[in-house]
C-alpha cells in the first residue's frame, strides 16, 4: 500500500481534468464546477479561446453569423452581448472568450501553457493519470478532451521547407504581433477556407501575392457588415426561440432550408432561388435545395451557378477557368468569402496551378514546381489542420489494458456517440468523430456534448457509482450507423479533410455524424434507455490510508 500512498502524494488530485480552454473546455468547467467537481483545465496555448486564440491572420473571421456563433447556456451573457458585426472578426470572438472566462471565474481553475502529453486509465484506482510535457502528474476521475477538432496544424510534406530563408508562417499559429508585408513578395500555399479570407487582406498589402492553388474552391460572398441594431433586438426579443429553430436545422444553425428538390424546380425558379440567396449570402445558399448533397444532378445546378458567377468576376478568362471548382459542390467545406475573387483581378496577385505542376520543393530563395521557379520574402502555409483525430492522437492516451488510442484507431477513429471510446472508461471527447461536431455551428454542438458530459456524470455519481464506458457492440453499431449516413451522400465524393484525406496516410474514413437533430434525439434516447450502449460500474474502492 505504500507505494499508491506514494503516488497519490506526488500526483495533484482532480475529481475531472479537461484538456483545452476554447468554446469546448470553458463551458465544461463551467458545468464541472455546478456539479461540485474539483476541476482542472490544462491550455497549452498561453490564453483562453482555442481556435481564437491561435488563428490571428489577417481577415479571420467566423462564417456562421455572430448571433449563433456564440453560448446560448446563459441568457444573460446572450443578452448583454453587444455583437458589432454581422459575421465576427478573430479580436472580437477572442474578447468574448476571455469575457466568459471572467464572468463565470474560471480562470482559477485553468492552467495556461500546459501541455498534456499523456493520459493512461490506471485500472487498479480507476483513475486518468495524466502528465503534462513538463513531466507534471495529476489524476482525475473523468477526463475531457476538449482538444479541438481543427487545433492541429497539418504542414505539408514537401521537401526542403528548412532551406527556405524568408519567414514561414502557420495560419493555425499567426504571430500574436501581426506581421507586415508591406511591399514584399509573399506566397500563400492553400485555397481553403483560412486561405479565401486572408488573401484579399494580404493582396492588398503585399508587392506581389503569389497562389499555389491545388483544389479550387467554392465561395459564396458572406456579406459581412456591421451588425444592424434592429436585427438584434429582435433575435434578443426572443433568443430561446431564436436558437430553437436553429437547433432544428441539420447544420445547428440558420441555413433557412429550402425542403424542395432542385430538380423539382424550373431552371428559371432555381436561377430564382440562387439569386436570393447569392444576395443574402453566407450559409443560406447551401440551404437553397434539399437534394444538393444527395443527388450529383441537383448539386451540378449549383455548382453550374457558382462557376458563372466566378467568370462574371474574374476579367482573365484563364484565371477564372482555374478558379472554377470541379468536386461536387459542399463535399469540401464551402468558404463565404469578401472579395476573393475580385482579388484576382489585381496586378500583384499571380493564381498557379499547384495540382497540374505540383510544388516539388522549398528552395533557399522560394520554391521550384514541376514547372519553374519562384522567389519570394514570406510563405504562408494555409494548409490546415490534421482534423477531428490529430489533437487527440498527439496525446499518448491508453485505455484499458495499456491499449492506446492510435492502436484503438488505426483505420480510422470509432467512437460511440462521437463522446465516448470503447476500453477507455471516463473519457470523454467533445465534438469528436462520430458526432456532427465540424458539419454544424460548432458552439452549440459543443454545448450539447458538454451539457449531456456533464449530466452524464451527475447521473453516474448520483447512482453511488463511479465508472462509465462504451460497450463494443454500441460503438461498433454507431460507426456503421455514421458511415451509412455518409454513404447516402455526396460527401465521401472528394478528397477533403472530413475524410482525413489530407493528411498523408491517414486512414480514409468520413468522420462526422451528418445530421445534428437526428443525433440529439439518438443521445436523448441513449440517457432514457438508462444510458443504453454503455456499462456502468463501481468505482475500485480507495486503497486505505492507515495502511500507508
Ligand atoms: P479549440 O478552440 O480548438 O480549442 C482547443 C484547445 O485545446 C486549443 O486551445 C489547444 O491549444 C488546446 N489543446 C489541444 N491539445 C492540447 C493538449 N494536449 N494539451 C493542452 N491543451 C491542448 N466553427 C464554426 O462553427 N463556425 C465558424 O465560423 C468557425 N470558424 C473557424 C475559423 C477558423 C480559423 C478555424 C480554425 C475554425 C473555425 N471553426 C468554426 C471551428 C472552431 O474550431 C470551433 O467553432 C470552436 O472554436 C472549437 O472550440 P473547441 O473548444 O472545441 O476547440
Ligand atoms: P483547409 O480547408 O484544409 O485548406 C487547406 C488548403 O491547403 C487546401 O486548399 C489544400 O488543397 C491546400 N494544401 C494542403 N497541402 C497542400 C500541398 N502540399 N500543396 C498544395 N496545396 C496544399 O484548411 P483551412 O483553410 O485552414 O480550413 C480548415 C477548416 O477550418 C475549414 O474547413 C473550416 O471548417 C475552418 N475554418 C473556418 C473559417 C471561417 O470562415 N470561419 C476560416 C478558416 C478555417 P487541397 O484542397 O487540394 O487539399
Amino acid at each position: 500500500m505504500q507505494r499508491h500512498a506514494d503516488v497519490r502524494e506526488r500526483e495533484e488530485a482532480y475529481d475531472a481534468i479537461v484538456v483545452g480552454a476554447g468554446f469546448a473546455g470553458l463551458y465544461m468547467l463551467h458545468r464541472l464546477r455546478g456539479l461540485d467537481l474539483k476541476a482542472r483545465v490544462f491550455e497549452a496555448g498561453d490564453g483562453v479561446g482555442g481556435t481564437w486564440y491561435w488563428n490571428r491572420y489577417p481577415g479571420a473571421r467566423c462564417d456562421i453569423e455572430s448571433m449563433e456563433y456564440s453560448y446560448q447556456f446563459s441568457e444573460e451573457l446572450q443578452q448583454e452581448r453587444e455583437w458589432t458585426e454581422r459575421y465576427s472578426a478573430q479580436p472580437e470572438i477572442l474578447r468574448y472568450l476571455n469575457h466568459v472566462a471572467d464572468r463565470f471565474d474560471l480562470r482559477r481553475d485553468i492552467e495556461l501553457g500546459v501541455r498534456v502529453a499523456a493520459a493512461h486509465f490506471d485500472e487498479t484506482s480507476g483513475k486518468w493519470s495524466v502528465e503534462t510535457n513538463q513531466g507534471r502528474k495529476s489524476s482525475a476521475r473523468w477526463l475531457v478532451m476538449a482538444t479541438g477538432c481543427l487545433s492541429q496544424p497539418n504542414r505539408p510534406a514537401i521537401d526542403g521547407l528548412e532551406r527556405f530563408e524568408g519567414a514561414v508562417y502557420h495560419t493555425g499559429t499567426w504571430p500574436h504581433e501581426g506581421v507586415d508585408f508591406t511591399g514584399q513578395r509573399v506566397a500563400i500555399i492553400g485555397t481553403g477556407s483560412s486561405a479565401l479570407q486572408s488573401i484579399p487582406v494580404i493582396a492588398a498589402e503585399a508587392g506581389q501575392l503569389y497562389v499555389f492553388q491545388r483544389t479550387a474552391t467554392y465561395s459564396v460572398p458572406a456579406r459581412n457588415a456591421p451588425l444592424d441594431p434592429e436585427v438584434q433586438r429582435r433575435v434578443k426579443a426572443d433568443y430561446k426561440g431564436f436558437r430553437a429553430r436553429s437547433n432544428a436545422e441539420w447544420g445547428a444553425a440558420y441555413f433557412n432550408a429550402n425542403p424542395a428538390p432542385a430538380l423539382s424546380a424550373s431552371a428559371d425558379e432555381r436561377q430564382a432561388i440562387y439569386d436570393e440567396r447569392w444576395e443574402i449570402g453566407g450559409l443560406q445558399f447551401i440551404g437553397s435545395f434539399a437534394d444538393l448533397l444527395v443527388s450529383k444532378e441537383a448539386n451540378d445546378t449549383a455548382g453550374d451557378y457558382l462557376r458563372r458567377r466566378i467568370r462574371e468576376v474574374v476579367k482573365d478568362p484563364a484565371t477564372a477557368e482555374l478558379l472554377s471548382p470541379q468536386q461536387v459542390f459542399a463535399c469540401k467545406r464551402p468558404c463565404f468569402d469578401t472579395d476573393y475573387f475580385e482579388t484576382f483581378n489585381r496586378p500583384n496577385v499571380t493564381l498557379l496551378d499547384a495540382k497540374t505542376y505540383p510544388i516539388e520543393e522549398f528552395t533557399v530563395a522560394g520554391l521550384r514546381t514541376a514547372q519553374a521557379s519562384y522567389a519570394f520574402d514570406s510563405l504562408i502555409l494555409a494548409t490546415g489542420f490534421d482534423a477531428m483525430t490529430g489533437s487527440l492522437l498527439a496525446v499518448d492516451i491508453r485505455g484499458r489494458g495499456g491499449e492506446s488510442l492510435n492502436q484503438a484507431w488505426a483505420a480510422g477513429p470509432r467512437t460511440y456517440l462521437g463522446l465516448s471510446v470503447a476500453g477507455f472508461p471516463n473519457l470523454f471527447i467533445v465534438s469528436g468523430p462520430g458526432s456532427p461536431s465540424v458539419l454544424t455551428n460548432m458552439v452549440p454542438s459543443i454545448e450539447q456534448h458538454v451539457n449531456w458530459i456533464a449530466d452524464c456524470i451527475g447521473d453516474v455519481r448520483a447512482k453511488g457509482l463511479g465508472l462509465i464506458e462504451a460497450t463494443v457492440p454500441a460503438q461498433d453499431a454507431w460507426v456503421d450507423r455514421v458511415n451509412a449516413i455518409a454513404e447516402t451522400t455526396l460527401y465521401p465524393t472528394c478528397n477533403s479533410w472530413y475524410l482525413g484525406a489530407n493528411v498523408p496516410g491517414k486512414p480514409r474514413v468520413f468522420m462526422p455524424h451528418i445530421g445534428f437533430p437526428p443525433y440529439v434525439a439518438k443521445c436523448n434516447e441513449v440517457v432514457a434507455n438508462g444510458y443504453e450502449g454503455f456499462k456502468l460500474s463501481p468505482a475500485p474502492a480507495e486503497p486505505a490510508l492507515a495502511d500507508a
